[in-house]
């Protein structure tokens, strides 16, 4: 099996595919004939992970609760944003989203220690 990169033309969005041995080579355009560059595979894989991954989307949501927990101390922003974090790091489809979920965790978890804490103290 040969592994290959897609991409898109620059100028009329034609879908490219090539194999990854040309990956950083300069090429034309099956299309309309512009000069393209194929992308590295780094780059490519950046973009190959979609910004829609629910994982990366409520990791996001889970960081963002624990954030706010963080300044305003309520126990249902910080729980909830660990409860979100851990849905998160369950359906990741990568990596990197599941980090993103394990990070909403971490901040959760603080907050919820901060507002355990003050409470606590006062
Ligand atoms: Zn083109």
């Amino acid at each position: 099996m040969t592994e290959t990169i897609t991409f898109h033309c620059i100028k009329c969005g034609n879908k490219i595919v090539t194999a990854v041995a040309n990956a950083g080579k300069r090429g034309k355009c099956n299309k309309c004939q512009a000069k393209t560059q194929v992308p590295s595979e780094a780059a490519v894989g950046m973009e190959i992970q979609p910004a829609t991954d629910p994982g990366r989307v409520l990791g996001g949501i889970s960081m963002m609760l624990g954030g706010l927990g963080l300044i305003i101390f309520p126990y249902a922003l910080a729980s909830s944003g660990v409860g979100v974090g851990l849905v998160s790091m369950a359906v990741g489809k990568n990596p990197q989203s599941r980090l993103y979920g394990l990070g909403g965790v971490g901040i959760s978890l603080i907050a919820l220690a901060a507002s355990f804490y003050l409470s606590a103290t006062s």
